[in-house]
């Protein structure tokens, strides 16, 4: 049996309706996997929130206890690269959505799924970056393998004051970049000058349906919100760049031309976090040690505990979490 945890449960009912609840579980009710992990840090991600809310089909398992992401320590392993003692993490992959996720006090996970806690984080650190700020390191670097450097021109991030869009305003900043930040929450305009925002815009000039091709603003782009907002970043971005595309806070949709790309040869760079492979993972931590200021980190993240994360989860699918929360575990 073992020492019994805590545990968030969604479940659906035969009317597919879906209910939340906090359980007491045991190891020997968790999932296939084999190295066992106790939980230490996790956070709560934009589709944490989907996937506790029910917003959108996140969970394609059900009952689930959702989470995709943790730091922790491994209790027991059979997998060869991982022994008791040694401080992990683990971003997607399924977890939470497929296999039982981070909001548990233990996670029983695919040794091949971890990558080592790189040593300038602690579990809280990791998880103030999180999925989300993982997700920004990844764009940073596809703009990066395009050709994308600061002396090409600005680069606009969109929705700034997320997760993954104060991540990528403190990386970019702090790579000499002239990172232009749309956000639709005027008051966070100082927390975004604050991680080295050189601009801030209204996300209301982007967030509607605009001309195919507009005035050259930006060479590159983070894009965490889709739809309207990335179709006019495509169209304003200057000849030859590049924009990162990672998200859909307005939507899933991209009703945008082709203008921008057979008139101004940009490219459009999909970013995937959770099947990303184990060397751009590791990479992308490695970058984040080095290019992610701590006291910019400690501005962005907010502490919450366990009994806060449903709360949590509610308000990130309304935008109203500002930068990063992270779940410290009892
Ligand atoms: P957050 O909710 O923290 O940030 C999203 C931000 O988008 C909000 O803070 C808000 O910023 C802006 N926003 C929200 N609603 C709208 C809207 N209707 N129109 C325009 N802007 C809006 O989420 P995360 O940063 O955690 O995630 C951002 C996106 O990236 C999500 O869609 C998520 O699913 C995706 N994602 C993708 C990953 C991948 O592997 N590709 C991995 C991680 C996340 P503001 O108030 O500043 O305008």
């Amino acid at each position: 049996m073992g020492e019994s945890f805590k545990a968030i449960l969604v479940s659906r009912g035969e009317d597919k309706k879906q209910s939340v609840g906090v359980v007491d579980m045991t190891p020997d009710e968790l999932m296939d996997g084999d190295v066992d992990v106790a939980v230490e840090a996790t956070t709560v991600n934009y589709k944490d929130g989907l996937a506790i809310t029910g917003k959108s089909p996140v969970v394609r398992r059900w009952p689930m206890i959702p989470g995709i992401d943790l730091a922790g320590t491994v209790i027991s392993s059979t997998h060869e690269g991982w022994k008791a003692g040694d401080k992990v993490v683990l971003n997607g992959w399924g977890v939470g959505e497929v296999h039982y996720g981070a909001y548990a006090g233990r996670a029983r996970l695919k040794g091949e799924w971890l990558v080592p806690l790189p040593e300038a984080f602690t579990p809280s650190q990791a998880m103030g970056i999180g999925t989300a700020g993982y997700t920004a390191m990844l764009s940073v670097m596809a703009l990066e393998a395009a050709g994308m450097t600061p002396a090409r021109g600005p680069v606009i991030v969109t929705g700034a004051s997320g997760g993954v869009g104060s991540v990528a305003v403190a990386i970019l900043a702090e790579l000499g970049w002239h990172v232009v930040a749309s956000t639709g929450r005027p008051e966070e305009a100082e927390f975004l000058k604050g991680l080295g925002a050189a601009e801030i815009i209204d996300r209301a000039e982007l967030s509607e349906p605009g001309k195919p091709l507009g005035k050259e603003r930006w060479a590159a782009g983070v894009d965490a919100v889709g739809s309207h907002t990335l179709a006019n970043v495509l169209a304003q971005t200057t000849y030859g760049g590049a924009i990162a595309c990672c998200g859909l806070a307005q939507g899933l949709d991209l009703p945008a031309s082709v203008a921008p790309f057979i008139l101004r040869g940009i490219s459009l760079l999909g970013i995937d976090s959770v099947m990303a492979p184990k060397e751009k993972r590791l990479e992308a931590w490695r970058r984040l040690a080095a290019d992610l200021d701590p006291d910019k980190l400690g501005a962005i993240s907010t502490g919450i505990g366990f009994d806060d994360i449903v709360d949590a989860a509610a308000k990130i699918v309304e935008g109203k979490i500002r930068g990063r929360v992270v779940v410290t575990m009892g």
